[in-house]
């Protein structure tokens, strides 16, 4: 059983399948080019989630096999050696775990060795949702239509038995992978604030269904914690999608503000479904225009005005207090991913790419085709796109979702008095050689104001329509 990005044991059809064949199962998790490839931060989660597996693993008498390598080369020495018939994965749908899967398949059906990838990363196979015409979905409502009344199918029990081989294998040990090596001091300050773990998942899930009333009035709101949390979980599969949407589903029939909730909760879960969707027939989403006619629009690379977003310095407080919750929690609200992200791609008319890469670097949920799709989406250059004249005004943003300034305070230490704990251990997270102190003054003027951006960015948007 090859672990991926679905470290659980219940609901796992990968795992079901291993445990079926009557034979011993072996689970095994690599440290691969893939996961080495990542950023800073879902590097270091990933390895916490594989700490609570092994846990999960040895109070079950088995035991998590981990190995460092390429998994073409490894996976099949690994079977050749304990004379394993099959191997079960979950199935992914990055371009690089699709590529990945093959050279395994290549490698593995050589030697005579089954590779069977079973699905449940996502509510439905990306390729399974069809338009009538028989094409992909670009917009998101029809998508939702078609899939609300979609069954995900019944869940899967946890294995009963996990029969052991008569010998172990030789495994690493998870520490000598240095997994959250760079995150340096950032490490200790954001993993109180993770939630790893299936057993962590399952309490999320049955926390959040208890505030479901609550979650389509105030999901919007900064400085509250009434979405779900989930996403942090659903990356690395500590729990899976079809169990959030059954729990929902459930609530669902009870109607009032809990159905309500219940119905939005589900509806965001497809939208997870539909940027794989888009990703699966975009595969280069993540580095690419969606629409091609954004590819000469005079965004710049990078460069200081992109270095304070990333720091947290732009004078426009919401976004930095949106930037530096990343950077101690490992997440950002919703609402603030959108604000930011706008910030950066329309008012400092900075490539979404910038962004989009930081984010991989920064977000302990960090989902590849999520990340991409609403990168694109903030920028106007995506699929279902916001356009770009329709431009987030952060001041405005800021007095609706955060009237009274909480979720500000919380983030920015500068001015306050007092700064609250989170606001402070900003800078036990940050480098030291950005060199920023609880004590500095924060900006008086931002980077660029809000209206003056909105300008300079319809007015470059729009001679670039009277070029095109
Ligand atoms: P809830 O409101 O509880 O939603 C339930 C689940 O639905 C989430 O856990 C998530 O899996 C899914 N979901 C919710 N909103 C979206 C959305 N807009 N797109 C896709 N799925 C969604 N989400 C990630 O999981 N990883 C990312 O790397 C990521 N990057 C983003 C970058 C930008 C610029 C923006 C605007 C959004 C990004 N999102 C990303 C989507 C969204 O912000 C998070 O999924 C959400 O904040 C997670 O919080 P939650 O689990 O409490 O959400």
């Amino acid at each position: 059983m090859w672990f991926r990005r679905d470290l659980r044991l219940a609901d796992n059809a990968a795992l079901t399948a291993a445990a079926s064949s009557g034979g011993p199962v072996v689970p095994v998790f690599l440290c691969d080019a893939v996961l080495e490839g990542e950023g800073a931060a879902p590097r270091f989660r990933r390895g916490l989630s594989v700490e609570a597996l092994s846990q999960a693993l040895e109070q079950r008498g088995s035991r998590l096999i981990l190995r460092r390598g390429k998994a073409e080369e490894i996976l099949p020495a690994l079977a050749e050696e304990l004379g394993a018939k099959a191997v079960h994965a979950g199935r992914l749908h990055g371009p690089r775990d699709r590529a990945n899967d093959a050279a395994v398949s290549d490698a593995l059906t050589a030697r005579g060795i089954a590779f069977t990838l079973h699905d449940g990363h996502t509510l439905h196979p990306p390729e399974a949702a069809r338009t009538t015409t028989g094409g992909s979905y670009k917009v998101f409502t029809p998508f939702w239509k078609a899939l609300r009344q979609r069954d995900p199918g019944a869940l899967l029990p946890e294995p009963a038995r996990l029969p052991a081989p008569e010998a172990w294998p030789a495994s690493d040990d998870l520490q000598d992978w240095a997994l959250g090596a760079a995150m340096r001091q950032g490490a200790a300050v954001v993993q109180p604030h993770c939630h790893a773990g299936e057993a962590a998942a399952q309490d999320r899930l049955e926390a959040f269904l208890g505030r479901l009333d609550d979650y389509t009035e105030a999901r919007d709101r900064l400085a509250d914690r009434a979405t779900s949390g989930l996403s942090e979980n659903l990356t690395y599969g500590e729990v899976s999608p079809r169990a959030c949407w059954h729990a929902a589903s459930r609530a669902l029939h009870e109607g009032g503000a809990s159905g309500r909730g219940a119905e939005a909760f589900r509806r965001e879960l497809v939208w997870r479904d539909f940027a794989w969707h888009l990703m699966a027939h975009a595969p280069d989403m993540a580095t690419t225009n969606w629409r091609s006619e954004w590819d000469g629009f005079p965004w710049a690379d990078g460069g200081p005005q992109a270095e304070a977003w990333r720091r947290g310095r732009t004078g426009m407080d919401v976004v930095d207090a949106a930037q530096r919750e990343m950077f101690v929690t490992g997440t950002m609200h919703n609402r603030a991913r959108m604000i930011s992200a706008s910030y950066l791609t329309k008012h400092l008319m900075t490539d979404w790419r910038v962004g989009r890469a930081w984010f991989e670097d920064c977000l302990i949920d960090w989902d590849e085709a999520s990340n991409a799709v609403n990168w694109q989406w903030v920028a106007g250059s995506g699929a279902d796109a916001s356009p770009f004249f329709r431009i987030f005004n952060p001041e405005t943003q800021a007095s609706k979702f955060d009237p009274e300034g909480r979720y500000r305070r919380a983030w920015i230490a500068e001015g306050q008095e007092n700064p609250p704990k989170g606001a402070l251990a900003y800078f036990d997270a940050i480098p030291r050689s950005w060199g920023m102190s609880a004590t500095d003054a924060y900006p008086q003027v931002p980077l660029i104001g809000t209206r003056e951006g909105r300008e300079r960015a319809l007015d470059a948007y729009r001679s670039r329509r009277e070029e095109q």
